[in-house]
């Protein structure tokens, strides 16, 4: 198992940073605000406890987050290679994880924070909206899907996620300063800490690629 991990505020662009870099390498995208969001959608006590926070835009706790977290790494293959989104967001979170790694003899590869304007992610959160069947990420004037509100991968409907809502999105930033901001230092002490300029979408994947070993494709 090997893993490699997208820091960045709300809005930076992890979820599509993921998944672009998961269409041209072998990594599996592991978002836990899309398992949490499944969570919700499939009415379990997990969702359920999970809600109040996400509501809010505050951290869901970490005995929650790992547990779901845990369960998915169990359930893949051992030789995956993962790309974390959304995920560690505390230092508690940041051990636990060196931990499970760790016990897998898995290696952490390195630790890609993305930065962008605070201007523009407003902007990106604002106009996001997100396929209820797959998840797959699309901007209203940015990353526009074929037909209007209709998902170009599985045809599921396109929303708004409620916490995108500006109030919501305000916390969420104070959040991740407040809470995320401590990882940054934490990976850059383990020399693990590579800076993106998250502007453009496309220099983003590419500058990802180039440090993921075999991040050429999966041909
Ligand atoms: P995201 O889709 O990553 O922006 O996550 C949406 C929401 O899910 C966050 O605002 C948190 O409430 C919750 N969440 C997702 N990942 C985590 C995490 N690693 N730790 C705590 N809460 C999380």
């Amino acid at each position: 198992m090997q893993a490699a991990i997208l820091l960045g505020a709300p809005g930076a662009g992890k979820g599509t940073a993921a998944e672009s870099v998961t269409e041209q390498t072998d990594f599996v995208h592991v978002s836990t605000g899309n398992m949490l969001r499944e969570e919700l959608k499939a009415g379990s006590a997990l969702g359920r406890e999970a809600r109040a926070y996400m509501d809010k835009g505050e951290l869901v706790p970490d005995d929650v987050i790992m547990r779901i977290v845990t369960a998915r790494l169990e359930s893949g293959a051992p030789d995956a290679r993962y790309v974390f989104d959304g995920f560690p967001r505390t230092l508690e979170q940041a051990r636990l994880l060196g931990d499970v790694l760790a016990s897998h003899g898995a290696r952490l590869l390195c630790v890609f924070l993305l930065e962008v304007p605070e201007a523009l992610v407003v902007d990106r959160m604002s106009g996001r909206r997100i396929c209820r069947e797959c998840g797959a990420v699309y901007h209203i004037r940015n990353i526009p899907p074929r037909r209007e509100g209709v998902c170009d991968h599985c045809g599921g409907e396109l929303y708004q996620r409620d916490d995108d809502a500006e109030e919501t999105v305000r916390n969420r930033l104070a959040v991740f300063r407040k809470q995320t901001g401590g990882l940054i230092d934490y990976y850059q002490r383990m020399g693990l800490l590579v800076r993106v300029d998250a502007r453009d979408r496309e220099l983003t994947t590419q500058q990802m690629l180039r440090h993921l070993p075999g991040g050429g494709s999966r041909t």
